[in-house]
């Protein structure tokens, strides 16, 4: 039994740690640990926090639901909740499933189950009314999801009509869209053409620069799949290719299905996509062989799977059975271990970030052939290195060099080092210690309070200056199409390129001095910088690379301020006004314009004519002068959300109703303000309608996707990283 305080002491420090991690990986796009990783710290806190309820709070990472509503999307309600399912990792989890589910249903007798593969995709809904397609969604919070019919052509095998003479009025199927693994690793061939031919310009003796690339090159299928059913460019959408594989129902009128068992055959009946595999097992011990054959069967398959589910084959008792408020009692969901491979660590190497983060990277080579150093075969794939993270991460599984480690793979291509193993440990081994120094300029490393990284705060680290200079230009900031890492470090090591002001002053000459560039290369270069002086504000904010302002920050900066110059001049007050910003963005906001080679580099991007201004808040004739009130939790987004964007749309958000009161968006049942609204005759609107309205002011304002820009989703590597159960806003577009 663990010690109170202790286990305390552990729940704070992981919600803290994942809550951190969920950040980097939802809001920076830098995720700082395999998701395998991240599970396993969840589960721990799940774990203590079953074993103390007294340390309960509605704001620990396990209280909260996954939500992948992004952007650009319109926001509908399931018919019925998705919900997710409940993990089983042991086989004791499986016999606590299966004994809360006779209890729940009065049987005494082995319950008949169906096992099935667990695809590792994005969980869409599908409705067919009469026969027809009518909407595709996203799973979304589980009551709202994104909808992405106009995307449906990309999932190749899902129909629009369905077939047969038993078609149901209303049937809303749920299942998972997936890129086939023959498919993901043509798309990977593709991009590391274009890797390789990016590499070509590569400067000889800068080995080390393709590394944090590469790394970030490939996606796992599961990302790329939930970030192709987002895109809203059509040509990106026209190369990629989805699949689909329905396992359950939602609603259905007008037909009726009874058995698990039966459901396969009944959605393929429909011409619906569904499991070629599935066993029917009686008894949970059944149940159990069925998922080691399936186990052993899985790698065959041209999809990933990440486990089994279980259900109950009788879907009469699923109400009896019921549900929890995340998951339903009937079903169970069993997680298979990642593969894994031995390594050694033979050495630990460091990287410099833009902000000026080091990150260790663990170099790899196959433990049964030491100093051979050649890369383990793991999953299809070699592995050579691996991220370590951050120097905790390092000191809390004591990893040292000339380890023998266990690395996993779950669902990414980025191994993750699970585990050390002691006994191969050589003797006179010695733990790592963090570096003192930059490795590129050699300055004092600091680590700030509260911080897991350790920075080189040097300026003109001239390293952290490249990154910079690359991630200004990058696709997520200014957009400056044929500026990436190969020609930034070539331009900066010839001293054209010193800071990112430097850019719009670069001239055909300094071009032609990078190795194999061509006229056109160069011309087109030059008019990408040129068009990238017309961008919105928030590009510009995003690329100065103020620390931890994300692109979230940026577009709340440019949304509240309107220009670079009120940016720069707001106080602490101003900046605290905005809801979401955090103190310690405020206070990263205000050094940065203290810097005098700060407002330098921005002085000179005023005179080479970039925009400083955002453009201005489209009136809205449904939203402009009128003031709001908000009542009641609303599903679809947050009060600070539905707050923007009222704003954004020419309409003021007051506290409590009165006479001056326009609309009252009411969430709840009953509320004073409520009763206040109507006693005052106040329009009161549900959630539905002032979605209603969003969309129309939306329409009318031409928001969202601008004509003359292209929408930036997932194009290059890094953005398949993005979360697909980031909690976005439909402000986030
Ligand atoms: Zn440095």
């Amino acid at each position: 039994m663990e010690n109170m305080e202790n286990a305390g002491d552990e729940i704070s420090s992981l919600r803290k740690m994942i809550a951190e991690y969920e950040r980097l990986y939802r809001v920076e796009n830098a995720p700082a640990i395999s998701d395998a990783e991240y599970d396993r710290l969840l589960r721990r806190l799940r774990d203590l926090e079953d074993a103390h309820p007294e340390f309960y709070s509605a704001d620990s990472p396990t209280q909260k639901v996954g939500d992948d509503a992004s952007s650009g999307f319109e926001k509908r309600a399931h018919l019925s909740k998705m919900l997710s399912l409940d993990n089983a990792f042991s086989f004791e989890d499986l016999k606590e499933f299966d004994e809360r589910l006779r209890k729940a249903i009065g049987s005494s007798k082995s319950l008949k189950y169906v096992v099935e593969p667990k695809i590792d995709g994005a969980g869409i809904s599908a409705v067919y009314e009469n026969g027809r397609l009518s909407r595709l969604l996203t799973r979304g919070n589980g009551s709202v999801g994104d909808d992405i019919t106009r995307n449906a052509s990309v999932i190749k095998n899902l129909p629009f009509e369905l077939k047969g003479d038993n078609i149901p009025e209303i049937l809303e199927v749920r299942g998972e869209a997936f890129m086939a693994n023959s498919e993901f690793d043509k798309f990977r061939a593709r991009q590391e053409a274009e890797f390789a031919k990016s590499e070509q310009a590569q400067f000889e003796g800068q080995e080390d620069e393709k590394s944090p690339k590469k790394l970030r090159l490939y996606a796992n299928p599961r990302n790329l799949a939930a970030g192709t059913l987002k895109l809203l460019d059509k040509e990106i959408l026209a190369e990629r290719s989805l699949l689909a594989n329905f396992y359950s129902i939602g609603k259905i009128e007008g037909a009726e299905i009874l058995f698990q068992s039966g459901l396969a055959k009944f959605l393929k009946s429909l011409g619906l996509p569904s499991v070629n595999w599935y066993a029917i097992a009686f008894g949970i011990g059944e149940a159990y062989q069925k998922i080691c054959e399936l186990d052993k069967e899985r790698g065959t398959f041209d999809f990933n799977t990440d486990g089994a589910v279980v259900k109950l084959d009788d879907m009469s008792l699923y109400s009896l059975a019921g549900w929890t408020s995340k998951f339903p009692r009937w079903a169970t969901a069993w997680k298979y271990k990642p593969a894994r491979a031995k390594v050694r660590i033979y050495d630990i190497t460091l990287q410099v970030g833009r902000t000026g983060a080091i990150t260790p990277v663990a170099e790899l080579e196959d433990a049964q052939k030491e100093g051979e150093r050649l890369p383990v075969l793991l999953s299809g794939t070699n592995v050579s290195r691996a991220t370590l993270h951050n120097f905790d991460e390092i000191a809390r599984k004591d990893i040292r060099i000339g380890d023998v480690a266990e690395i996993e793979k779950a669902g990414e291509i980025i191994p993750d080092v699970v585990r050390i193993l002691p006994e191969c440990r050589k003797e006179n081994s010695e733990s790592y210690a963090a570096p003192k120094y930059c490795p590129k300029c050699g300055s004092s490393l600091v680590r700030n309070a509260g911080e897991a990284v350790l920075r080189c705060i040097n300026p003109e680290c001239p390293e952290q200056m490249r990154r910079r200079i690359v991630h200004f230009a990058s696709r997520s900031c200014m957009d400056i199409d044929g500026l990436g890492d190969a020609v930034v470090s070539q331009l900066a090591s010839l001293g054209i390129l010193k800071n990112f002001a430097d850019i719009y002053s670069l001239n055909a000459d300094d071009l032609y001095k990078i190795k194999n560039f061509k006229q056109k290369s160069a011309e087109n270069l030059l008019l990408a910088i040129q068009d990238s002086k017309k961008r919105d504000l928030w590009r510009l904010i995003f690329g100065l690379g103020i620390p931890y302002v994300g692109e979230r920050a940026a577009k709340d900066f440019a949304l509240a301020f309107k220009s670079l110059d009120s940016f720069m001049n707001a106080d602490m007050k101003a900046l605290s006004d905005i809801s979401g910003v955090g103190e310690r963005i405020i206070f990263s906001v205000l050094q940065f314009f203290k810097s005098g080679e700060n407002l330098r580099i921005i002085n000179r991007l005023r005179e080479s004519g970039l925009n400083f201004k955002a453009e201005e808040a489209s009136q809205s004739a449904v939203f402009g002068g009128k003031i709001f009130v908000l009542t009641g939790t609303l599903s679809s987004m947050g009060r600070s959300d539905a707050k923007r964007l009222i704003e954004s749309y020419g309409g003021r958000v007051g506290s409590g109703v009165s006479k001056s009161t326009d609309f009252l968006i009411s969430a709840s049942e009953s509320s004073s303000k409520l009763d206040r609204a109507r006693e005052l005759g106040v329009k009161i609107l549900s959630e539905d309608e002032f979605l209603a309205m969003l969309k129309e002011a939306e329409v009318s304002a031409g928001f969202g996707v601008k004509s003359d820009e292209k929408p930036k989703i997932a194009k290059k590597e890094n953005s398949f990283l993005q979360n697909s159960s980031g909690q976005m806003s439909l402000f986030d577009f």
